[in-house]
């Protein structure tokens, strides 16, 4: 135990993990962080925490951090550490290389949702203010990017439409391909308490998680669906409650536009979407379907929570679209207690996704297209911008395999690990004239880097964080950065480095242009946070103190839109070779590839990734609990320990993606959603066998 002496003052800030946001009181001696304390007066969290928030932020001042700059000519060259000035101007001399030789176009960036608004803002502007191009994406174009598609054309825009609070005024719960009490502690504490006070639960997911039975806690209905079917079950949902009567009409002729839901009630009616008609595809019994639909449509305030297990799919924009047709024939939506919520993983999904880091959106999700909206930002920025939507990750990556994309500079985002199919990800690296890696750590990405440049963490930071409820939280510098320089104060460098002229002297003027620039952000200023502690946006002029529900008098693009929501199997196909379905999910101690938990106290809890195989099929493959096997599929392999339980159905196994060791995505697919590209990882098929371990 180290005594790290008395805390002699305290700074308020904002969790660095999930999307809930919780506020931390950071208690310091000297520079020294002696503790986090949560925030009774934080809003999402009134109190609360989890054991990410609260002990693991070790990391900061681990030793394995990257606090000097360093370049190297060829990859296979050793690093060689060198002044801010050097790496800076390197760089920027090697992307405007590779501009004079294969166009405007052939360089780009990916940044991160663990950044701040401020950081992310300034990245998009630097593709399309200095690289002249939209080369521009993040990380949320492997989780939440669906949720951008499906809630965008149903309401408007890409939101969740209510408030933390709204949940202690929900009647019925949908948990659909989310483990709240895993990947959203806090809230999923809020929940459970919601739950023993008599509200009650569907939860729709492969795997018996905790919300499914759990102290006081049992959901009413569990349809542990087939991995991939998650679009045929909505709709059999949404065919009884059509077909029963036991739609809002009143609802729907008042907010939604009725000539799209007619089309939608001719196509949802057909017997197709039966529950009776989709047991077998689906795996889940008909009356199950039918008695959880009933209970939706008649049991009050109906709310619908999900996360990675609906984006994460070849249909998660048709699923998320589906959800979005639930609540409206419901007419769950637009007060308190009711809703569609995306869960989101990270910290700052919904500001990252806000603030324009998309190939095809300028900051508040405005279409690069669109004449006027570019203008807004011409004359702000005294540039031209380019019309034509850029590069996705997965298309950034082709083409630099195809000899066409040159540069990338990427921030906070370790691709090799995160990005499915690794060994295309590492070709189309390898292929690189520039690779820029803006981070913490020597990441796996950063093994085809030229440039690595180091980063800070949240506790060196100044800006804002935007929670899963829109919630505009700021982040507070505990600690002066060990690298030198603030992240925002890097991408400054990195712009004048290729010739613009920026002086921004703290992220609150980052803000302001933010909020000159976008509607749904006209208001907020770091003062009014410091007044009232945060804000959801939109705040602006029409909601001076900004907006805990949204859709209340009409949505964002006037009339409710009703989709038509056909399934379309995944190519990803079972088979003898490989006869077993694998999904993924988190653990409550670990967050994402470990990158930062695992150089902290929270690897006690949990030190390897394991994959859970029913008794059943561990009994044919004659594997042992705590055996050693190989998990294969068409993309690679791993090898990993066995883990026999019964929370994941026979056909089905699962395993977490928290260690570099086990490197999960080294099996998942290339396939992707149809309409954003986000990653399949949630159904892939593989076999699984003995093995003498690694
Ligand atoms: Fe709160 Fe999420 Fe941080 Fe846990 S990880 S403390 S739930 S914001």
């Amino acid at each position: 135990v180290i005594d790290l002496g008395t805390p002699t003052r305290s700074v308020v800030t904002t969790c660095a993990y999930c999307g809930v946001g919780c506020s931390f009181r950071a208690e310091i001696n000297g520079d020294q962080l002696v503790r986090m304390v949560p925030h009774k007066g934080g809003e999402a969290n009134r109190g609360h925490s989890c054991v990410k928030g609260r002990f693991a932020y070790g990391y900061a001042t681990h030793p394995d951090r990257i606090l000097k700059p360093m370049i190297r000519e060829r990859i296979e060259d050793p690093w060689r550490e060198v002044s801010w000035e050097e790496a800076l101007s390197f760089a920027a001399g090697r992307l405007r290389a590779a501009q004079e030789k294969h166009g405007p176009r052939s360089i780009g960036v990916i940044t991160s949702s663990r950044c701040t608004n401020e950081e992310t803002f300034l990245v998009q502007k630097l593709t399309r203010a200095v690289f002249g191009n939209n080369n521009t994406d993040t990380c949320a174009r492997v989780c939440h990017s669906p949720t951008g598609y499906g809630l965008g054309q149903t309401f408007g825009t890409s939101a969740g439409t209510q408030d933390f609070d709204s949940v202690e005024h929900t009647d019925v719960v949908i948990v659909i391909g989310a483990n709240p009490t895993d990947g959203h502690p806090v809230f999923g504490s809020r929940l459970k308490k919601r739950l023993r006070a008599g509200a009650k639960l569907i939860v729709i997911d492969p795997r018996r998680i905790d919300l499914v039975k759990s102290a006081h806690v049992a959901a009413s209905h569990h349809l542990a669906l087939r991995p991939g079917t998650n679009v045929a079950v909505v709709s059999a949902l949404a065919h009884v409650i059509v077909t029963e009567g036991l739609a809002d009409e009143a609802f729907i002729r008042e907010r939604c536009d009725w000539d799209d839901y007619q089309h939608y009630v001719e196509f949802i009616r057909d017997p197709r979407h039966a529950p009776e008609a989709t047991e077998a595809l689906t795996g889940v019994p008909a009356a199950e379907l039918r008695a959880a639909a009933r209970l939706f449509a008649t049991g009050g305030n109906g709310a619908i929570y999900y996360g990675l297990g609906v984006t994460e799919h070849s249909q998660g924009s048709t699923t998320v679209m589906g959800i979005a047709n639930l609540a409206m024939l419901t007419g769950n939506i637009g007060r308190k207690g009711v809703g569609v919520n995306p869960l989101r993983g990270q910290n700052n999904v919904q500001g990252s996704c806000d603030m324009g880091s998309f190939p095809h959106e300028l900051p508040g999700y405005r279409h690069v297209k669109n004449a006027d909206v570019r203008a807004i930002f011409e004359a702000a920025w005294g540039v031209s911008i380019d019309p034509e939507p850029g590069l996705r990750i997965p298309n950034m990556l082709d083409a630099a395999v195809e000899g066409t994309f040159k540069g990338i500079y990427i921030q906070g985002e370790d691709i090799l690990q995160s990005d499915p199919d690794t060994k295309h990800v590492a070709a189309g690296l390898a292929a690189m004239d520039c690779v820029v890696v803006h981070d913490l750590f020597l990441n796996e990405t950063a093994n085809y880097a030229h440039v690595f440049l180091p980063g800070s963490t949240f506790l060196e930071k100044d800006g804002t964080f935007t929670n899963a409820e829109r919630r505009i939280n700021r982040v507070r510098r505990v600690m002066t950065p060990l690298n030198g320089m603030a992240d925002w104060e890097v991408t400054q460098a990195l712009a004048n480095a290729m010739g613009a002229n920026w002086s921004y002297g703290h992220p609150s003027e980052i803000m302001a242009e933010i909020a000159a620039t976008t509607p749904s952000f006209a208001r907020v200023t770091y003062d009014l946070l410091e007044e009232k502690g945060s804000v959801q946006w939109p705040c602006n002029d029409a909601a001076p103190d900004g907006t805990p529900l949204m859709h209340v008098d009409g949505f964002v693009r006037g009339k409710g839109r009703f989709i038509v929501t056909e399934y379309v199997a995944t190519d990803e196909r079972t088979g003898p070779r490989f006869p077993l379905l694998l999904t993924t999910g988190r653990i409550l101690s670990q967050y994402n590839v470990g990158a930062q938990t695992r150089r902290t106290e929270n690897t006690a809890w949990h030190d390897e990734d394991v994959l859970e195989i029913h008794p059943h099929d561990a009994e044919n493959r004659g594997l042992h609990d705590g055996d050693w096997v190989r998990l294969a599929s068409r993309a690679g392999e791993t090898t990993l320990r066995a883990q026999i339980t019964d929370r994941v159905s026979p056909g089905v196994v699962y395993t977490t993606f928290h260690h570099p060791d086990t490197q999960a995505n080294v099996v998942t697919t290339d396939y992707s959603d149809w309409a954003t590209n986000c990653p399949e990882y949630k159904v892939t098929a593989v076999q699984v066998s003995a093995s003498n371990g690694p």
